[in-house]
């Protein structure tokens, strides 16, 4: 028997493995298991070259628990280890790993997921064992098996044993802290996390537990629909079948596998991030996919597999690295041909699905012009009335001879919700203006920023103005009413309506429309949803009271009533009731106001009578 001392130079790496992975013990099996799929892989390459040339034979991995004996066993028919390979690879080269991970982490906490990536894997069976044993019989001819042992001291003992299968048994005789492992549910639900989509069989009790060849795998031409959907399904059981994918397959300049679903979003914005899972060679790893997929993308379900993606560094680091960087740069642009190819060959697919892709869309153009520059192409405006979509192109052709104002810019009119704002629309569309949807959670960001970027072009709600007013400000004010008439209609409204915010203004407006229209200016309205969101250092704007104009509409016929009624009071009152229910309209009159409104219209109604 060998005996030997492990040489560690700087100090004992156990403690410092317990204390770098304390949060995350479970990613023992992940390394394990990962070992045991890298020795069948090595001897099924061997084997396909013809260095190997006996029975691959059974070559699943098996994991083992004893209740009793308190130990865990990972068990594989892969290439095995000889006294020298155990010696070099366990003893030698792991500890080298173990001192440069200890130079670069030393004083770091988030050690964690970096373990596997400096040789350092197999250690990680110390942080559940007060023993490991290690018995493996190498696939060389004629190959003596050995067992290895090690308590955790920097001591170990190497000896010939007589083993018959060739492969690896790692044997983990869990210490008292880490009983919690001793549990057939605990591990199976550590293996179907880690393990789901390994390539070598994983048994535990008997039953594999993996898809050895998980769609991203294949190639997307061996993929039916079907088979895209089922595997979306096996991923999120209880999940809405997905709207649509992109399967992504590159290996240069970088390596990248995977599949991105888009969920189906409803409009209770049920969002789910962190939806993507992260795999290195089936391996998973991290349902942290920042950086590595673009923001706007995150809410993006499914599966990306990388081994070029470095899992050895701090996220600050990931942030600046080159791979990571041209793997983002590339989904984006996968994503954008992708809804750039289904909006040419399937618009009317893709117009029903805008509801859910529009979110992606729109926050994707505010956050990468890249992006933006393509999606251009493919944005869609949808018409009030629902149905009809206009690409920006097509809103020009549809709407610039008569919504263009006299700085030549093209004024885009829209509705945040259409059945509150439906008079205002309605007054909009009888002066044959398109008026667009603009009601999801994004869409007042979108338009500011989209406004800085588009050029000529300018978003206006549409009760931003009364109708006359929405494209340019129109200055004819001529009304059928004298002079006079206007003078005493004025002075009774600004007798009437006192709030400091309220502005009244006469115009000589269409007869049909409302007699009092109540709008708020674009701008002011724009900045108090902003700050109503919580917008930087904009608060004081919440606080601010609303700024409105009202118009009176003196062509309308009710003016000549009220101008004829003798009693004073009365006349006050109809024309009070007036400028509130405009108010009311737009959901502005409350309180005690309100309460006053509702009084005096009774009151009115009573006096009708007679
Ligand atoms: P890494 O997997 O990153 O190389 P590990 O500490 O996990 O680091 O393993 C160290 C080395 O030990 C492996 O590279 C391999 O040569 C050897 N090894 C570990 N487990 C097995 C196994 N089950 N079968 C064969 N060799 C193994
Ligand atoms: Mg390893």
């Amino acid at each position: 028997m060998q005996k030997g001392a492990i040489r560690v130079q700087t100090e004992n790496i156990f403690p410092i493995i317990k204390k770098f992975l304390y949060s995350d013990h479970e990613i023992f099996i992940r390394e394990l298991v990962s070992n045991a799929v890298d020795a069948t892989q090595k001897l099924k390459t061997l084997a396909s070259v013809g260095e190997f040339k006996g029975e691959l034979g059974n070559i699943d991995i098996e994991v083992r628990l004893d209740k009793e004996k308190k130990t865990i066993t990972i068990a594989d028919h892969g290439v095995g280890m000889t006294a020298e390979e155990v010696d070099k690879y366990i003893n030698q080269v792991a500890f080298s790993g173990a001192e440069e991970f200890l130079k670069k982490y030393k004083g770091q906490e988030n050690g964690t997921n970096i373990i596997g990536h400096f040789g350092l894997g197999f250690y990680s069976s110390f942080m559940v064992s007060s023993k490991v044993e290690i018995f493996s019989k190498s696939w060389k001819d004629g190959a003596a098996a050995v067992r290895w042992e090690c308590d955790g001291s920097p001591e170990y003992e190497l000896e010939e044993v007589t083993k018959e299968e060739r492969g690896t048994e790692i044997v983990m005789h869990i210490n008292e802290e880490s009983e919690e492992f001793l549990d057939e549910g605990r591990i199976r639900s550590i293996l179907t996390k880690f393990c789901k989509f390994l390539p070598v069989p994983v048994k535990f009790e008997g039953q594999q537990l993996n898809n050895t060849t998980p769609a991203w795998t294949k190639k997307p031409s061996e993929l039916t629909t079907e088979d895209y959907q089922n595997f979306y399904k096996e991923l999120y059981p209880f999940a809405e079948a997905p709207l649509f994918w992109i399967h992504l397959n590159v290996d240069y300049p970088f390596n990248l596998t995977g599949i991105l679903y888009f969920p189906k979003i409803t409009k209770s914005y049920e969002i789910q991030k962190d939806k993507i899972n992260l795999y290195s060679n089936q391996v998973y790893v991290t349902d942290e996919v920042k950086d590595i997929v673009p923001e706007f993308l995150m809410l993006l379900h499914g599966v990306i597999d990388s081994p070029d993606i470095p899992l050895n560094v701090s996220r600050s680091y990931l942030q600046g690295d080159p791979n990571v960087k041209k793997i983002n740069a590339h989904i984006t642009k996968k994503v954008a041909d992708k809804l750039d190819e289904m909006f040419r060959n399937d618009r009317k697919g893709f117009e029903e699905k805008w509801e859910s892709i529009g979110l992606f869309v729109k926050y994707g153009m505010m956050t990468d012009e890249k992006f933006m520059d393509k999606a251009n192409k493919f944005l869609v405006l949808e018409n009030v009335d629902g149905g009809t979509f206009y690409t920006r192109e097509e809103y020009k052709t549809a709407a610039e001879a008569l919504q263009t104002n006299k700085e030549g810019k093209l004024v885009i009119l829209y509705a945040t919700n259409p059945v509150q704002q439906d008079s205002y629309v309605q007054a909009a569309k009888n002066k044959g203006f398109v008026v667009v949807k603009m009601e999801t959670l994004v869409d007042s960001a979108f338009i500011s920023n989209i406004e800085a970027k588009w050029e000529n072009v300018q978003f206006t709600r549409v009760d931003a103005d009364i109708a006359d007013n929405l494209i340019d400000k129109d200055e004819n004010n001529n009304t059928v009413l004298t002079a006079d008439q206007e003078g005493k209609l004025k002075e009774i409204f600004t007798a009437q309506v006192t709030q400091p915010n309220i502005k009244v203004e006469l115009k000589g407006l269409n007869a049909e429309s409302q007699p009092v229209i109540v709008t708020r200016p674009e701008f002011m309205r724009r900045m108090k949803d902003m700050a109503s969101m919580g917008g930087g250092g904009m608060s004081w704007y919440a606080a601010m009271p609303d700024e409105i104009n009202m118009t009176v509409n003196a062509n309308h016929p009710v003016y000549l009533n009220i101008l004829d009624e003798k009693d004073n009071a009365l006349q006050e009152k109809q024309v009070k009731n007036l400028a509130d229910l405009a108010l009311l309209s737009q959901n502005l009159l409350t309180g005690a106001d309100l309460t006053a409104f509702v009084n005096r219209s009774v009151e009115l109604m009573a006096n009708a009578k007679k």
